[in-house]
């Protein structure tokens, strides 16, 4: 039999279309180039936004940028492990944690993977690290307060469960203190916590976990630690995993309280990996979506209604600024984006007035709703007296012979400082906190010397804890004074400062 060359050449044309429908670039690539925990892929074509891959040695990667002829994605594991002409699988499935109350007690990775050498953690569950924020009709307005145990925070800036409240200022001002000491309050409380540390020294991770574990927080508490040692991605999702596994909580009912420490750190990580997936830098050298990273993070905090549940994610975001400056790109983004901020100073903080938080830059927008009438009926004018102080300050700092009504409004806010100020890891409770405002309120310690003010405070609390502790306990149940509960602590006051005057 003869074949003609005419035919061979067909067959061989035929052939070579065939061998090109036969690959399938869909699901499977090819490593172009790969560095700094970056790798672009040739092939994946049906490669989706935010998709796992896996690549050798069992490294996994996230899709994040889909151009026209190549994939970005960012390694979640060690980018030596990988080299060009690598081969690289889709998994069709996004990136997920896992969820559920065996993570409680916990220290973990971004990825959800056990990091306290405590043995691996069996969960059920697992939840994609993103999800659409819930709808308006989902959500009901704050109701209930998330109380901190400072009492700067629960009577000038009270936080309800389901509010986002930052915490900014500039670094070494007390932040993550005020954070821990939010945790370690809510011991009895019903409120599940989640600390997330992006970008902190392992050391400082370390000692926060045995805080908490000191004043018996961990039991309630998961951390989620993405420390500066690890790669840029893994900063990138903490937060948003962290926020998963609060979300299995809360649409369980339960109340949850998240922390981010810090969001100044995670927009860093984020820029670090746009600029070497090339997207465009803008403003600060941020690249254009850098808004949306932090407010489809914290929108997803919310309380929801009964209907849903009831159940609530109250978010704490942490962002340092530079030299105070609250005006900057990332503090005006997150400002912007929460109900409120407490502002930090560090003036303040090295006057000694911790924790260091300035009473005019500070604001909660919707906290008040849900502050307990106890506490509003002795810190209404908390804010506005410190404020008249504060300016009467300044201007007798020109004048010497300043006339008594002055004086005493200037003495008023020293003693107002005084009872503000509060030692770390002392959280107070309603009517600690309360017993402390009604003194100031009626001036029973503007006479003290300023140096003595602290001291006798803590000793009138003691005494009354000592011998009428029902008026406290009162207070505590009713969250309110009443007639009956006002009188009972007017006279236990009365009584220390008479016992006090015979020593
Ligand atoms: P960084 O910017 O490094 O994260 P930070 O703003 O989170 O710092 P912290 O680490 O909370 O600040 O606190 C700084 C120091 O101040 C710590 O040594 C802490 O113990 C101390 N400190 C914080 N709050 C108080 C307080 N209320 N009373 C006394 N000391 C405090
Ligand atoms: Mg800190």
């Amino acid at each position: 039999m003869k074949i003609n060359a005419n035919e061979i050449s067909a067959l061989i044309k035929e052939q070579i279309k065939n061998y090109h429908a036969k690959i399938d670039s869909s699901d499977v690539g090819t490593v172009v180039t790969v560095g700094d925990g970056i790798a672009l892929i040739y092939g994946l074509d049906q490669a989706m936004l935010g998709e796992l891959l896996l690549f050798p040695n069992d490294v996994y990667g996230m899709v994040m940028n889909l151009e026209e002829d190549h994939v970005g994605a960012v390694l979640l594991g060690d980018d030596k492990l990988i080299k060009e002409g690598d081969m690289v699988k889709r998994t069709k499935q996004v990136m997920e944690v896992p969820v559920g109350n065996e993570m409680l007690g916990r220290v973990v990775n971004a990825l959800g993977q056990p990091i306290d050498g405590q043995g691996e953690i069996k969960t059920s569950k697992r939840r994609p690290i993103e999800r659409i924020a819930p709808g308006v009709i989902t959500r009901k307005s704050v109701d209930a307060p998330l109380e901190t145990g400072i009492t700067a925070i629960d009577a000038m800036t009270p936080i309800g469960r389901g509010q986002r409240e930052l915490i900014i200022g500039d670094r070494q001002t007390g932040k993550t203190a005020i954070a821990v000491d939010a945790i370690i309050n809510q011991k009895g409380k019903n409120v599940i916590c989640i600390y997330v540390a992006i970008g902190q020294k392992n050391s400082t991770v370390a000692q926060i976990v045995d805080k908490l574990k000191t004043y018996g927080a961990l039991e309630y508490t998961m951390v989620m630690a993405a420390t500066a040692s690890e790669p840029a991605p893994m900063l990138y999702i903490a937060p948003y995993a962290g926020c998963a596994i609060a979300e299995e909580w809360m649409e369980q009912g339960k109340d949850v309280l998240i922390i981010y420490d810090d969001l100044s750190k995670h927009a860093v990580a984020y820029r670090t990996l746009s600029l070497l997936l090339k997207r465009s830098p803008g403003r600060e050298a941020y690249p254009g979506d850098v808004f949306y990273l932090h407010s489809r993070l914290l929108e997803r905090a919310c309380k929801l209604n009964e209907d849903y549940g009831g159940g609530s994610i109250t978010a704490l975001p942490i962002v340092e600024t530079q030299s105070g400056d609250i005006s900057a790109y990332i503090p005006t983004n997150v400002i912007s984006i929460t109900d409120g901020q407490i502002f930090l100073q560090t003036d303040l903080f090295n006057a000694g007035q911790r924790p260091a938080i300035d009473s005019g830059l500070s604001v909660s927008r919707v906290g008040g709703a849900a502050q307990f009438k106890a506490t509003k009926q002795v810190a209404r004018s908390l804010k506005i007296d410190l404020a008249s102080f504060l300016e009467m300050k300044s201007f007798a700092q020109f004048g010497s012979d300043l006339d008594k009504s002055t004086l005493d409004i200037l003495k008023h806010g020293e003693v107002l400082l005084q009872v503000l100020r509060q030692e770390q890891y002392k959280v107070r409770s309603l009517s600690n906190q309360v017993f402390g405002l009604y003194l100031a309120k009626n001036k029973y310690l503007d006479a003290l010397p300023i140096n003595e003010v602290k001291k006798t405070l803590e000793d009138a609390y003691k005494y009354v804890l000592d011998n009428k502790p029902a008026v406290l306990k009162d207070i505590d149940e009713k969250k309110e004074i009443t007639d009956a509960n006002e009188s009972a602590l007017r006279n236990a006051i009365e009584d220390f400062f008479k016992v006090n005057e015979k020593k």
